[in-house]
């Protein structure tokens, strides 16, 4: 390799320095962040609605799309990319961000590595545009962390598939509280022990949208709900995949499900610095600005100090997975594990550093405070991860070299 060509190899890969695809994205991101996600965040949040019209906008932008292949709608990015975008939308509304990783990471991602040809030309174009808002049913009201015994269940008759169950906490669910999500990846047990995962549709007979999880704690502007699986009869052709692959389909989204919340991590802390540093130098008690008194410089630094360690770390997860093979879990559940814990005590100090202004709406930290939680639970909870990486390293202690 020349000298230049090392030079660029290196460039691509190091967060400080993208490539000019990658400074692209970072450009329209900004530009649509400030102008299009920041004005209706707080809103949406208080009216607990998803926002469609911003949505689509984003399948405009590509957002939607960003790891799928040019051909097929998207914008054939990497794993750093889909990094960049979650991070983004999540320094002004992590609510909206989470409907759209739910969509491109969990559904889209998911299809385009799972799915074969013809899958994916029937539903990629379609998710990436926006003209489909779509999810992931993993999750079961009697089974979370231990998804490997959910009871939802895949009969074949006669070269159909019915399925039966009930599923929860599916973000995209529904649109609103009247108007089912379009198109789902559903994972369904079809022999015990044997997981498989299918598309499930709006329209098929039987497949209908459950409660609506209302009055949730953060993460309002994404719609939460039950979907009820009634005897939903679809043609063996809506299976991804082979029959008991589901699990290693399942494991190998989590990865890059993992890497993005992670990613959501680090916009959530982001924002919450800027607010205290800006509050920091402006308030004054005591004759001089906030920011001169020991305790508040204690939470600027650490919190700073924080959020780029872990931003270094998520990037450099990122680059490190390759969007169509497995093998980084161990890296995905630690960076969620160090960045939502991050993210939620950055908030956390923010409000702190903003005394009674921090607990109220106008100053946008309590809502960051809230969405932050959820990183702690969703993709995965702290415990989950703490189970997983301890099995891992137990077993393998050559990570530690
Ligand atoms: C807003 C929101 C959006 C979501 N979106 C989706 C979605 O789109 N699709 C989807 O499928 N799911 C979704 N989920 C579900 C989410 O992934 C689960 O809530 C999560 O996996 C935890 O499962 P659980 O809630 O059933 O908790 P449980 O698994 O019942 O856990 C309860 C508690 O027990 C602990 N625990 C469980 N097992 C162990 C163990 N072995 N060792 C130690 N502690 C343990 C947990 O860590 C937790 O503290 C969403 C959840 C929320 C809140």
């Amino acid at each position: 390799m020349s000298d230049s060509e090392q030079e660029a190899a290196w460039r691509r890969v190091d967060l400080f320095h993208p490539t000019p695809e990658h400074q692209l994205l970072a450009e329209s991101l900004r530009e649509f962040v400030s102008r299009e996600v920041e004005p209706q965040a707080s809103e949406y949040d208080r009216s607990e609605a998803f926002n469609l019209p911003l949505f689509k906008k984003a399948g405009d932008l590509g957002l939607l799309g960003v790891t799928l292949p040019e051909e097929l709608g998207g914008a054939g990015m990497d794993a750093t990319a889909a990094v960049q975008v979650m991070e983004a939308l999540s320094t002004s509304d992590p609510g909206f961000a989470l409907a759209v990783l739910a969509h491109a990471i969990l559904f889209a991602q998911n299809v385009n590595v799972n799915g074969n040809e013809q899958q994916r030309k029937q539903v990629l174009p379609r998710a990436a545009s926006g003209e489909w808002v779509c999810g992931m049913c993993m999750t079961e009201p009697q089974v979370g962390t231990d998804v490997l015994s959910l009871r939802t269940k895949a009969t074949r008759v006669d070269g159909d598939y019915v399925i039966d169950g009930v599923k929860t906490f599916i973000t995209n669910g529904g649109i609103d509280d009247q108007t089912l999500g379009d198109c789902f990846v559903v994972y369904a047990a079809t022999d015990p022990g044997k997981i498989s995962s299918f598309l499930v549709e709006k329209g098929d007979p039987g497949f209908r949208l459950g409660q609506k999880w209302a009055d949730k704690l953060g993460m309002r502007a994404s719609f939460t709900a039950e979907l009820v699986f009634d005897q939903v009869r679809i043609p063996g052709s809506r299976r991804l995949g082979e029959e008991g692959e589901g699990t290693r389909q399942m494991m190998r989204n989590l990865e890059v499900e993992r890497l993005t919340l992670a990613a959501m991590s680090l916009g959530i802390a982001q924002r919450s610095l800027r607010v205290m540093v800006e509050y920091a130098n402006e308030r004054k008690s005591f004759g001089v600005p906030i920011r001169e008194h020991g305790q508040i410089q204690r939470y600027l630094a650490e919190h700073f100090a924080a959020w780029r360690s872990a931003r270094s770390f998520v990037y450099d997860t990122a680059r490190q997975i390759d969007l169509f093979s497995t093998g980084q879990r161990v890296l995905a559940d630690a960076a969620k594990l160090v960045a939502s814990q991050m993210a939620k005590a950055a908030a956390d100090a923010a409000i702190q550093v903003l005394g009674g202004y921090g607990y109220m709406g106008e100053y946008t930290v309590e809502r960051l405070w809230r969405d932050a939680k959820l990183l702690e639970i969703g993709g995965g909870t702290l415990e989950a991860h703490h189970k997983n990486l301890t099995k891992d390293l137990c077993r393998n202690p050559a990570l530690l070299d």
